[in-house]
């Protein structure tokens, strides 16, 4: 049996000064059409219409005519088209979570998309863009698979392209037949109980160091005056850190996702629904902690899912519902089995461990025995 599964390869892009102001110029068109399209349907969503993608697509050719934005005309068409795609699944992100779609700003959202008519060439590490001819990047690393779409976007002072890539892989049997539990938390950014051991993961320290420059410049940015000459170098410190944070989450991500689909047939962590994601933890847990603690159950769960495939791992996801408040030796369920952040007593046996591993134990005990017969 074969499957098929996408994955990113992201290239740091050297473009000509040229190129540069065209990347800038197709970003800022791209920005103007979502933003465009996102005030056009909020105006018709609250007149009680609900415009869908292909209806603010079909209005594109009429606003590229427009006097006012013949500029428009020069970004390839297919990006446009892409920016209002992109509208259409914030839209969407909107109707499940609630969470309402922004505008993009200028130095913070410039990217745009091609999803078809680009080439790339790795034996010349060349990007071959319509319009914006061919681009130099440093190849470190060759992609797998057949490019199906490019992510063009700009972080801090650079340009990146992220190449998404469909793999048609063979799907193999697990060497081992482990299973192990996975909570996600904040004091622990990951607890794993195998069945034997348990292991606390966390993150490198190199990350609160890391938090703690991007909050700095944050206070800065604050305190300088808009559009002077200081405020863009503040801002861009602040959008390297923020790279910086990035990059330091995502490598022990990726590093502990690679372990675990290595050591492991099946791993299994909670389904965490957009609404069991914010009641997760109570109220303690509110604001950045959560975010950080919800990106990272999404991340881990995004990366064990295609890292399995090439191991031959299942990523299960259990119901979360009590995992902490459940004693995993006599099964019962009560608040008060839990007396703090860290401690879990049970009150009818007396069972004890550190919350986060009773988690994990619960995690782990839910796997149901059709879940590694593939
Ligand atoms: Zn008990």
């Amino acid at each position: 049996m074969r499957k098929s599964i996408n994955r990113a390869f992201k290239f740091r892009l050297l473009p000509t000064p040229s190129q540069l102001e065209l990347l800038t110029k197709y970003a800022g068109c791209c920005r103007y059409v979502y933003n465009w399209a996102l005030t056009y349907w909020l105006t018709n969503y609250n007149k009680g219409d609900d415009p869908t993608v292909y209806d603010l697509i079909k209005k594109l050719p009429t606003l590229k005519n427009d006097e006012d934005r013949r500029w428009l005309q020069d970004c390839p068409a297919q990006s446009l088209q892409q920016a209002i795609v992109d509208l259409g699944t914030a839209l969407d992100g909107w109707r499940r979570l609630r969470k309402r779609p922004k505008y993009r700003k200028k130095n913070w959202n410039d990217s745009f998309r091609l999803a078809q008519y680009f080439k790339l060439n790795e034996e010349s590490s060349e990007l071959v863009v319509p319009k914006l001819g061919a681009v130099k990047y440093i190849r470190d690393r060759r992609i797998n698979g057949v490019p199906r779409s490019l992510t063009i976007v700009k972080e801090g002072d650079l340009w990146f392209v992220s190449v998404l890539c469909e793999l048609n892989l063979e799907c193999v049997q697990h060497t081992s037949s482990g299973i192990i539990g996975i909570d996600v938390g904040v004091a622990n950014m990951a607890t794993t109980w195998d069945g034997e051991k348990a292991q606390f993961h966390q993150h490198q320290p190199s990350l609160s160091t890391a938090n703690e420059k991007v909050r700095k410049y944050h206070r800065q940015l604050s305190r300088k005056i808009k559009g002077s000459r200081n405020r863009d170098k503040v801002r861009s410190k602040l959008s390297k850190a923020y790279r910086r944070v990035t990059r330091i989450r995502k490598d022990t991500l990726h590093k502990l996702s690679r372990k675990l689909v290595t050591e492991n047939a099946v791993i299994a962590l909670e389904a965490l629904s957009p609404k069991q994601m914010s009641a997760k933890g109570g109220p303690h847990k509110r604001g950045l902690n959560r975010s950080i603690m919800n990106q990272g159950w999404s991340e881990l769960v995004r990366m064990i899912g295609y890292k399995s495939v090439e191991t031959g791992s299942v990523l299960v996801l259990v119901d979360p519902k009590y995992t902490s408040q459940t004693c995993p030796k006599c099964q019962h369920c009560e608040k008060t089995n839990r007396k703090s952040q860290s401690v879990f007593i049970c009150n009818r046996c007396g069972f004890n461990a550190h919350a986060d591993i009773v988690a994990a134990m619960n995690i782990r005990a839910r796997v149901k025995p059709e879940a590694w017969t593939l």
